[in-house]
């Protein structure tokens, strides 16, 4: 079990982050050859980007066969916008590959009525599944099963609110949210940690003004105490023009 006292955090994160952020329904059910294709797309990268991206997927290419004998340049202008499009295409066109090669198909559906442990273990063998991202997000789409996916922003944000410390590793995370936030909740509350990662949450200088958290957050907290600092100390200073005399 989550302590209640990082549930009730999490809870009102949740909270604040929805009056913010009025977001638009999300996909809730692929495949699982689809949402493994999603989930490479989607990590590091907007929701907005993923849909388009597999929507291109779809009306681009005959079927998966054809996407797995393109060239990496095809594959890549299909993420073409998206951070390391090189490497995602590679990872799509690996998985397609060692896919046909096991299987002789694309159809991984049977897989999805099996128990979500067995089908977990299954899916394990393919490269794709080095990521806890691709493997939350096909949990999560395809296995019916309760999973928050974590990418780097995401985990940037949570190191940001005191949900993670630096040493957590993103499955120990993923496992923290997933005990705190129920699953009828989970898409949603993972969909607003992405919309604060990429509005104010973001790389380099967050905007903790702007950041309807700041309030409970300790680094926009601490951000807030520094500012008020630096004024003060700069009030107390003497004026250019003064120390000129
Ligand atoms: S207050 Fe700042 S550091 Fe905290 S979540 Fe918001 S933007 Fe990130």
């Amino acid at each position: 079990m989550a302590t209640p006292s990082k549930t009730q955090f999490l809870t009102e994160v949740h909270t604040l982050l929805k009056k913010r952020h009025k977001l638009e329904p999300s996909v809730d059910k692929l495949t699982i050859l689809e949402a493994v294709v999603y989930g490479i797309c989607h990590e590091d990268a907007t929701r907005e980007q993923a849909d388009a991206a597999l929507a291109r997927f779809k009306d681009g290419f005959f079927d998966w066969n054809e996407v797995r004998v393109s060239s990496l340049e095809e594959i890549q202008g299909i993420v073409a916008g998206m951070s390391d499009a090189e490497g995602r295409a590679f990872r799509i066109r690996r998985f397609l590959r060692q896919l046909f090669e096991k299987t002789y198909g694309f159809n991984l559906e049977p897989l999805a009525k099996k128990p979500q442990k067995e089908s977990v273990k299954a899916l394990e063998e393919y490269d794709a599944f080095s990521s806890d991202y691709v493997l939350a997000t096909v949990t999560r789409l395809a296995l019916a099963g309760h999973a928050i996916p974590v990418d780097a922003p995401a985990l940037r944000a949570l190191r940001r609110l005191g949900v993670a410390d630096e040493s957590t590793e993103v499955p120990a995370l993923r496992g923290i949210l997933e005990r705190a936030v129920p699953k009828n909740r989970g898409a949603e509350f993972g969909d607003l940690i992405e919309a604060l990662a990429h509005d104010t949450c973001v790389e380099g200088e967050p905007d903790c003004p702007r950041c309807e958290l700041r309030k409970i957050c300790p680094t926009g907290q601490a951000q807030k105490a520094e500012a008020a600092a630096g004024a003060k100390a700069a009030k107390g200073k003497p004026g250019k023009a003064k120390s000129a005399e």
